[in-house]
């Protein structure tokens, strides 16, 4: 079974959103505060996916993000955001979540960001001639899906490291934000291209000396971005 945390402190979205989350195969694990969903995410590492609502009673929705982040790299995050927040969707993004969905969202979207997420977070590495790739200071290794420059890590989430894998894979190539959305959001996804800048901005802080000046990841202005090391 497929667990899904739904921390949401409105029992009638939750009771709605766990109802339809079995009707779509997931087995949803329910809180109801910030703490609740971080306790229950620590007490069970099948839990793959959360979907964190951001105004609620303790802690609010990025900073549970930020703390699950904080211990833990592989869950996939999505943030429920109020309609019209569209600052919601950039906040959470930069404190770590993989995508966000709009309130009031339907049954269908949901369960098909969290399908992509799934497969995302559990991907098996893909088919490459090699395991490491060595480009500058960086190594990918695609089996164990880590990042060094200069030989020290880079915690990268699962969203940052499929990324990272197209651009090493292809480097010195124009890669638009279309392709990137849709190699790692998924075909079918419909939220905006900015997910993609946002990320990338995250991982330039990760990446580049100067994130403001990069070296690494250069933006193609108009099309995408394009990966030189
Ligand atoms: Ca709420």
């Amino acid at each position: 079974m497929k667990k899904v945390l739904i921390l949401e402190d409105e029992d009638s979205i939750r009771s709605f959103v766990v109802i339809n989350l079995r009707r779509a195969g997931f087995e949803p694990v329910e809180a109801a505060t910030g703490q609740a969903a971080l306790d229950a995410l620590r007490a069970d590492p099948e839990i793959r996916v959360a979907l964190l609502d951001v105004m609620l009673p303790d802690i609010d929705g990025f900073e549970v993000c930020r703390r699950i982040r904080a211990e833990d790299k592989n869950v996939g995050i999505i943030i429920l955001s109020a309609r019209g927040q569209e600052m919601d969707k950039i906040t959470g993004l930069v404190s770590g979540a993989d995508d966000y969905v709009t309130k009031p969202f339907s049954t269908a979207e949901l369960t098909a960001r969290i399908d992509a997420l799934y497969r995302r977070t559990g991907e098996e590495p893909a088919p490459v001639r090699t395991d490491e790739l060595r480009q500058g200071p960086f190594l990918l290794n695609t089996r164990t899906r880590v990042l060094e420059k200069n030989g020290e890590r880079i915690k990268l989430t699962q969203t940052e490291y499929a990324l990272m894998q197209i651009f090493m894979l292809n480097p010195g190539t124009a890669i638009s934000r279309e392709e990137l959305l849709s190699d790692v959001w998924g075909r079918d996804y419909d939220g905006d291209d900015k997910v993609v800048d946002v990320n990338i901005r995250r991982l330039r802080i990760k990446l580049e000396e100067d994130s403001t000046a990069p070296q690494y990841l250069s933006t193609v202005w108009g099309f995408g971005y394009q990966w030189n090391a």
